[in-house]
């Protein structure tokens, strides 16, 4: 499973990352970045956690 973030929308609020730091991390741009794509399986369910956490909707994934 693939995630993506629109860096347009985010708020760098860092909900993605408090939920799954194996799949999303904060950087110095002070927006979240994705650090493993495709998502490891066993974080699949976290990474999606994290996106329906995400307030302003700028997770989605393929
Ligand atoms: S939860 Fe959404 S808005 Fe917050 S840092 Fe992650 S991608 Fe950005």
């Amino acid at each position: 499973m693939k995630f993506k973030i629109d860096e347009d929308l985010c708020i760098g609020c860092g909900v993605c990352e408090s939920e799954c730091d194996a799949v999303f991390e904060m950087q110095d741009d002070a927006k979240a970045h994705i650090i493993a794509n495709p998502a490891p399986a066993d974080a699949e369910d976290d990474a999606l956690s994290a996106e329906e956490s995400c307030p302003v909707d700028a997770i989605s994934h393929e």
